[in-house]
């Protein structure tokens, strides 16, 4: 199948590409660097998928560019590029609102007019719903940041698209994914960084909000499963271990042997208290269910971590 993936430079959208390149599909991905974080990051991110013959990478960004070319002859439209992160959209609404709204309705626009597509699958996120987000996708959506407006106000245009014109939408609602090139601004990431750097881990408000962690394969199984879901449908993706920070920590410094160094600020307006998904839906109707213990998905990631800074360390050793 011809499968177009958005943010494929991404954390998820390039595992995703990589997932579906094995699975034998054709994809093209498409990125526009958005400098949220470091494009050298994204284009370490997309080495292992350079030499695969069917893997097309396209620098666009779908804010303005045209996308009726990318289109011809596609069956699968993953729908991965944001703006991500909540902190910054208190500061850039500009960036989120057009990264995550006007992006998206062009997107639409183009993929309304394709007859091959088979399913459009649109990546959201528990921020939808706010403080609390714990249960199932029948959770009220009261999102309490910028980013989680402007990612509800996306998902609403999918579903005015899907009744207008009948697109063929599945949205996913993933919740707080870790793991290998997990994004440098995520929690987990900074926590692992300072260890392996001995620098002071900066925890904000009291520690003791819960996220439901998700291992990215686990979320990439998910997403590859909603090519075969009903359309119309929405799923919540989430793994099932819940943790509060201090756990995480707790179980970081068992990993790396090394003893955090903590500084406590203020909660950050918009975060989240208590985050964990009701997955039932999913399991129900696609069989879907997470496979990596918190465990194993943090120790996977401390060691990517832990061999991206040897070597850049040995990088900065040569280079001197
Ligand atoms: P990411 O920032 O690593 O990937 C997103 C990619 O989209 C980036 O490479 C960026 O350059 C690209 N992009 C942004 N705007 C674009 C534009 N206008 N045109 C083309 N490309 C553009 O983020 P991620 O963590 O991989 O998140 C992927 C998706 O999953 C996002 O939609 C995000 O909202 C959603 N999500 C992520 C998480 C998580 O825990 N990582 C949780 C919930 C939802």
């Amino acid at each position: 199948m011809k499968c177009l993936v958005t943010g494929a430079a991404g954390f998820i959208g390039s595992h995703l590409c990589e997932r579906l390149i094995a699975e034998g599909h054709e994809v093209i991905g498409v990125d526009a660097y958005v400098p949220y974080y470091p494009r050298s990051i994204k284009e370490q991110n997309l080495e292992a998928l350079r030499n695969q013959r069917s893997f097309m990478f396209r620098i666009c960004d779908l804010r303005k560019d045209p996308l009726e070319d990318l289109l011809a002859g596609v069956d699968y439209v993953f729908h991965l590029a944001a703006m991500p992160g909540l902190a910054q959209s208190w500061t850039d609404f500009d960036a989120y609102w057009t990264c995550n709204v006007l992006a998206t309705q062009r997107l639409l626009e183009a993929s309304r007019k394709c007859p091959t597509l088979q399913r459009f699958i649109h990546a959201s996120t528990s921020s939808v719903y706010g403080k609390y987000a714990s249960g199932d996708e029948s959770l009220p959506l009261k999102p309490i940041s910028p980013y989680g407006v402007t990612k509800l106000a996306a998902e609403h245009l999918c579903r005015s698209y899907a009744e207008a014109f009948g697109l063929p939408l599945v949205v996913l609602r993933y919740f707080s994914v870790y793991g290998p090139r997990q994004r440098p601004d995520m929690a987990y990431h900074r926590f692992i960084r300072s260890l392996l750097r001995n620098e002071p881990i900066t925890v904000y408000g009291d520690g003791f909000q819960v996220r439901g962690n998700t291992y990215v394969a686990d979320c990439v199984d998910a997403t590859l499963a909603a090519m075969k879901a009903i359309p119309g449908e929405t799923f919540n993706v989430g793994g099932v271990e819940t943790a509060t920070i201090w756990d995480i920590l707790r179980k970081l410094e068992a990993i790396s042997g090394c003893r955090a160094i903590l500084r406590q600020e203020p909660p950050r307006p918009g975060d989240q208290r208590y985050t964990f998904a009701d997955t039932s839906h999913l399991h129900r109707h696609l069989g879907w269910q997470p496979k990596i213990s918190l465990d194993e998905g943090l120790a996977r990631q401390f060691e990517w971590q832990r061999t991206e800074s040897e070597a850049e360390g040995s990088f900065k050793r040569e280079a001197a």
